[in-house]
């Protein structure tokens, strides 16, 4: 088990957005998070990364417990986030953003690498954050999160503002991803069809607390629950 979360309890102030939300990540796997809006998909992911304090729970990692650990020392350990948004710093170049990715680890990023992965950013190296679409923002983003060489990749929202093809094209990367470099992936979408064509895993969140995790295909057949919770 790569990543085991149990009985976690976390929030904004007094009161928990999550309560006591279980489940576990193997490696390699990709794990789609769902759920209506305030579900909690956000709060988990910021909660994992050591951007919000857990009130109660255990997040163990890699067999480490991490709760109370901070992000820098989470990216140290091989947790990754790219936040909804993207968080891109637009006054940066692509290649400055990518170096800044890989801050916390020891030896300087091989951004080669990255660059395979994504032609489009190596054709604009030298351009500023704000000077790309807004697909090449999502791809910069995650471009940065792997220049830390994580071993658990926490992306919200990928899709947001995307065209259908760049979607596609970025769902189709993560599994590429996975094969290549057993990396495991804990993915919030809106989008739910889109995420359970590429997840192995649906984890269904409702007001905070662990509905159901299932595999993709299971949770894609089960009407009853897409009505319920998923909106389709
Ligand atoms: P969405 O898709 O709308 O982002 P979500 O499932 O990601 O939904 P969260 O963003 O985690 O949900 O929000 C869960 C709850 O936490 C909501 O009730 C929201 O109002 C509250 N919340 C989110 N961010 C904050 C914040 N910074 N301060 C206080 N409450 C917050």
């Amino acid at each position: 088990m790569l990543l085991a979360v149990d009985g976690l309890t976390a929030g904004y102030g007094a009161a928990p957005v999550l309560h006591e939300v279980s489940f576990s990540v193997r490696s390699k796997e990709i794990v789609a998070v769902l759920g209506a809006n305030g579900a909690g998909k956000t709060t988990l992911l910021r909660t994992l990364c050591g951007q919000l304090k857990s009130q109660q729970g255990q997040v163990v990692f890699d067999g480490v417990d991490l709760r109370g650990v901070k992000v820098e020392r989470m990216v140290r350990h091989g947790i990754a986030h790219v936040p909804e948004g993207r968080g891109v710093v637009t006054e940066l170049t692509v290649d400055e953003n990518l170096q800044l990715g890989g801050l916390w680890r020891k030896q300087k990023p091989a951004l080669d690498g990255i660059y395979d992965l994504f032609p489009a950013l190596a054709q604009r190296r030298r351009h500023l954050g704000h000077q790309l679409s807004g697909g090449e923002r999502q791809m910069l983003a995650i471009g940065r999160a792997l220049a830390a060489e994580p071993r658990l990749l926490l992306l919200d929202e990928p899709s947001l503002g995307l065209a259908p093809k760049i979607t596609a094209q970025i769902m189709g990367l993560l599994r590429d991803l996975r094969d290549r470099t057993g990396l495991a992936v804990l993915l919030v979408e809106q989008n739910v069809r889109s995420a359970l064509s590429v997840a192995d895993v649906g984890l269904v969140l409702s007001l905070g607390r662990v509905v159901t995790r299932n595999n993709a295909a299971a949770l894609a057949g089960d009407a009853d629950l897409r009505h319920a919770y998923l909106g389709f």
